[in-house]
């Protein structure tokens, strides 16, 4: 079967893989050698070589992934930030200014503030919610616009079409950070976004056990990626690759059921009178449904929650709790929970997090693979031990 016929969970198992398995072997191999055999004339790019992004391992994710999102091409890299900062110093140039949604991962945003800066690269920010202010801020050397699929950690829903007509209409190419949703619940070029980027340390491989990076998107951006990457070296080893690969497989059936889990979870935590707002797209009642049904083919697994008091309860609420580990990161079989306001969002300063609409009580949670019901049994239970 052609690879464009297949749906999304087929292409997960066999695009990309080889036509003739090496060996016969059902599973591709790790080819756990840094250099290949190269006759005379071959370009340095094409080398064979592990930091070249291009042995065996490397080329069926390339293709997996890229056929994951309708996409021209993909990249793999050694982590999600080497895929955002890679791409952004391929694209932009000293004395280049560029858009940026204005709730961003952290490191995201720090490497935009510090790094770029540095470097005479310039960035404003843009209200999500206020689109007729997003030309107030275009300056004759604007070159592009980033944005998140689903912010962290306030779950908000840009209208990404309209990022798409306003990238269209002043020329700029278009970038977005894809990790939350996953390809399963969204597919940026299908809706005409130039590069889409994903910490597969999340979702992608979904087991909480390696990190690795990905640009999908337009094949002359891709490559231009991949060139730069090349010379800065964030190149994703054979076996990280190999276990990528097989956390791929799977990842059909485990977005279904983040899906479904994390619905569930919220529609109990909205009913609990211990709970004060809950942020989950999925949620009729929430600001961002109506974007996010436009747009996503599922709310995806990642929530957030202010519990009645202050950081007290939420403090204790995370340690009544049995089953979600304590731990940063996402997208893995076991729900994780943090409170953003002393971990991911601990460097900004109260005043700084208060206008972000990041309070103290506030608690996030990655919900994992174990069954709904025990979930809610398990907060259930730690909700009555604090009120
Ligand atoms: C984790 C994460 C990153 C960074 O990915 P790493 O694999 O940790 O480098 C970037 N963007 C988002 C939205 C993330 O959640």
């Amino acid at each position: 079967m052609k690879t464009e016929k297949m749906r999304l969970a087929t292409r997960l198992i066999h695009a990309g893989e080889p036509e003739q398995p090496y060996g016969g072997a059902v599973s591709m191999p790790i080819f756990q050698s840094s250099t290949f055999l190269a006759s005379e004339g071959t370009s340095y790019h094409d080398l064979k070589y592990i930091r070249l992004n291009n042995t065996p391992n490397h080329q069926v994710l390339h293709a997996k992934l890229a056929a994951l999102e309708n996409a021209e091409a993909a990249l793999v890299t050694a982590s999600g930030m080497a895929a955002i900062t890679t791409s952004l110093l391929t694209l932009l140039k000293p004395g280049d200014h560029f858009l940026a949604q204005d709730c961003l991962y952290g490191g995201t945003l720090d490497f935009i503030n510090q790094d770029l800066a540095s470097l005479g690269i310039t960035c404003d920010f843009l209200d999500y919610k206020r689109p007729e202010t997003w030309k107030d801020k275009l300056r004759p050397n604007t070159r592009a616009i980033y944005t998140e699929t689903i912010t962290n950690p306030l779950m908000q829903v840009a209208d990404l079409e309209q990022v798409i007509v306003f990238a269209g209409q002043y020329g700029l190419i278009s970038m977005i950070d894809n990790t939350f949703a996953s390809p399963v619940n969204f597919r940026p070029p299908e809706k005409g976004f130039d590069l889409s980027f994903h910490s597969c340390t999340k979702y992608l491989n979904g087991h909480s056990d390696i990190v690795a990076g990905a640009v999908i998107g337009r094949r002359e951006l891709v490559e231009a990626v991949r060139r730069k990457l090349n010379h800065l070296g964030g190149s994703l080893d054979p076996h990280a690759c190999f276990l990528l690969q097989r956390g791929l497989k799977t990842l059909a059936v485990r977005m279904a059921h983040h899906n479904r889990a994390a619905m569930t979870l919220a529609e109990f935590l909205a009913g609990h009178p211990a709970i004060e707002k809950v942020n989950y797209p999925g949620l009729s009642q929430d600001g961002h449904h109506l974007t996010a049904s436009r747009l996503l083919d599922g709310y995806s697994g990642m929530l957030s929650f202010e519990i009645r008091g202050g950081p007290r309860q939420a403090v204790a609420l995370i340690e009544a709790l049995e089953l979600p580990l304590c731990a940063p990161s996402l997208g893995g079989v076991e729900s994780l929970i943090t409170r953003p306001a002393s971990t991911s969002h601990a460097g900004m300063s109260p005043q700084q997090r208060r206008a972000a609409g990041i309070r103290d009580q506030l608690i996030r949670v990655s919900v994992g693979l174990e069954d709904p019901s025990d979930l809610v049994a398990d907060f259930r239970q730690a909700l009555g031990k604090i009120f």
